[in-house]
């Protein structure tokens, strides 16, 4: 059987890379796992526990689960441009190319900040953002 391709774009099956995130079978331990496991939650659809359970707590207002498992744009690919962890804090820049409903493409670019609290790591949020 053929094996399936993370979404994530890290050439790996998804059996072996964010799935047993997904399924809260493991915990990312850095911060670029993290983000690679939350893009494919976005990327697949009705994973909105997995993106509210790794959200940040001080920043999850206003969030709900049932929101965040809907597809609202079509991603593409990841790309990670860089990474940088110190301690217990992480920053991955990435680019995340997605169609939208009119069958546009964007590329959202982000830096986004991650926190490591009792082992767990966090998305807190975005540093900067532009297209490109
Ligand atoms: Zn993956």
């Amino acid at each position: 059987m053929k094996q399936l391709i993370c979404r994530c774009d890290s050439g790996k099956p998804f059996e072996h890379c964010c799935k047993p995130f997904l399924n809260g079978d493991a915990k990312p331990k850095t911060a670029k796992q993290l983000m690679r496991s939350r893009f494919s939650a976005y990327a697949l659809g009705g994973c909105g526990n997995y993106l509210l359970g790794t959200w940040h707590p001080l920043n999850r207002q206003g969030l709900n689960a049932g929101e965040l498992s809907l597809r609202q744009v079509n991603w593409q690919g990841l790309e990670i441009i860089d990474s940088d962890q110190q301690g217990d804090k992480g920053v991955v820049e990435f680019k995340a190319t997605y169609v939208d409903n009119e069958g546009e493409t964007f590329v959202h670019h982000e830096l986004s900040t991650f926190l490591r609290e009792k082992g767990f790591w966090y998305y807190v949020g975005e540093l900067q953002k532009h297209s490109s």
